[in-house]
């Protein structure tokens, strides 16, 4: 845990981009719906926000 996991939320968005599922790695393919963690603040360099395909997110969204 550090202070950035705070801040973090969760926010879900249609992929313009391919990207994997951090969870399971599945790829989620352009124009899919997916999960993206996200942070109103700068985090440091090695801070990872993760992506997650859909049905991986929805476990993890408020
Ligand atoms: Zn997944």
């Amino acid at each position: 845990m550090t202070k950035y996991d705070d801040l973090k939320y969760i926010i879900k968005m249609k992929a313009k981009i391919q990207h994997s599922c951090h969870q399971c790695g599945k790829y989620i393919e352009v124009g899919e719906l997916y999960y993206k963690e996200k942070i109103d603040v700068k985090p440091s360099p090695n801070f990872i926000l993760r992506e997650f395909y859909e049905k991986c997110g929805s476990t993890l969204a408020p």
